[in-house]
């Protein structure tokens, strides 16, 4: 196991999940993660670090809430 990364937005909390849309991944804390949920972009190609079950539920609702087709 790797050593717990730092948020690299806040840089205060634990990352609970690394962003792979970016290059290094990018670490996210739970926070961090759920602030860009609310913002509508939310990290979708990402590898969990920590305990994402609150991140995952939010995505769920948010796409719920947010889907566009066509
Ligand atoms: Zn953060």
């Amino acid at each position: 196991m790797a050593e717990p990364s730092t948020c690299a937005e806040c840089a205060t909390q634990p990352a609970v999940l690394e962003d792979l849309d970016t290059m290094p991944p990018a670490p996210w804390c739970l926070g961090c993660a759920l602030v860009l949920v609310k913002l509508g972009d939310p990290v979708l190609n990402y590898r969990a670090l920590g305990d994402i079950a609150e991140y995952t539920a939010a995505i769920a609702r948010g796409t719920t809430a947010t889907l566009r087709f066509g």
